[in-house]
This record gives C-alpha cells, sequence and structure tokens, in this order.
C-alpha cells in the first residue's frame, strides 16, 4: 500500500466533511423553510406536553420524561418555525413518534445533532487550512525549498492530515 500524498489525504479530508455538511444540512431541512445555516440543535420532549427530557442511562434505560408518564417520545429542534397556517411557531420534528429509546442511543442522537456536526466540519476545515499553510523552515541556519521537503514540515502536516482522514477511512 503506498502512502498518501499530501493532496490525497486533504481530497480525502475534504469530500467527508462535504458529506458530513450535506447530510447534517439536510438533516435540519424544515420543508418549507429555509434552512438553519449553522444546523438545528436537537433535544428530545414528550410527544403530549412537550417535557423536557435529559437523557441520563445511569438512572433510566429509555428516553423518558420526569413529570409525566408518558412513554412516547419525539426528537425535536431547539429552533422553532412560523406554523404554516395560524400563529405560533412548532419546532422541526426530526422524529416525530419514538418509543423505548435507549437512553445512551438517544444521548448520543442529540449529542451529534446538526450543529454539532456543522461546527466540527468548520473546526476541521479550519484545521486543514492551518496545517497546508505551514511554511517550510526558511532561515539563516537551514533553507528547505519543499521539493523535496528537507525540514520536517511536510512530516507534520502529513501527520495532521492522516488524523483527520482516519475517521473517512474505516471501510466499514
Ligand atoms: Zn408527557
Ligand atoms: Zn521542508
Amino acid at each position: 500500500m503506498t502512502v498518501p500524498t499530501i493532496p490525497e489525504l486533504a481530497d480525502q479530508i475534504r469530500a467527508g466533511l462535504d458529506a458530513d455538511e450535506l447530510w447534517a444540512r439536510e438533516a435540519s431541512r424544515n420543508q418549507g423553510h429555509p434552512i438553519i445555516e449553522t444546523g438545528e440543535h436537537w433535544h428530545w420532549q414528550c410527544t403530549e406536553h412537550d417535557h423536557e427530557i435529559e437523557p441520563n442511562p445511569g438512572v433510566k434505560e429509555f428516553i423518558e420524561p420526569d413529570w409525566c408518564e408518558c412513554f412516547r417520545v419525539s426528537l425535536r429542534s431547539v429552533e422553532m418555525y412560523p406554523r404554516p397556517y395560524g400563529d405560533g411557531t412548532l419546532p422541526n420534528f426530526a422524529l416525530p413518534m419514538c418509543e423505548e429509546v435507549p437512553s445512551a442511543v438517544g444521548g448520543h442522537i442529540a449529542r451529534h445533532d446538526p450543529a454539532r456536526v456543522l461546527a466540527e466540519v468548520t473546526a476541521k476545515r479550519a484545521l486543514l487550512d492551518f496545517a497546508l499553510g505551514w511554511e517550510h523552515t526558511f532561515g539563516w541556519f537551514e533553507t528547505c525549498y519543499g521539493d523535496p521537503c528537507l525540514c520536517d514540515r511536510d512530516e507534520k502536516v502529513r501527520t495532521v492530515l492522516a488524523l483527520l482522514a482516519a475517521p473517512y477511512q474505516t471501510g466499514v
């Protein structure tokens, strides 16, 4: 297996981040409303009373409210949208009605809502650009023109990019 070059790694990372961004944006799409560019935040509420549910796997097996007997819950946007008809607002119902959602799974989904994913995409793109922007050594004692790299700039950049690319190379 050949070692991928820095441009190849950068392409893999960009493609992976683009796909993450696309899915997170589409998951934030509430039909008939403009997409929230920074992505929706998601939380769990009971379907009958809109009681907030804080997932706690240590205490509750399933996503369940504390203040009522509801066993049906939904995953909703924190962001509210104008109702299509009449007054008031509604959330986006990401998962409108669920039963017996394991607490750890429900908590994991809410923690990885579109807002979180899009924030990570932004951070990773910035990190990628930062790493690619590292200069070769150019000074009194040592000078590297980059082709081939005689300082350790390329090795450092490759290390960072390989780490960023790793999640997209699971092959599962
Ligand atoms: Zn309830
Ligand atoms: Zn160099």
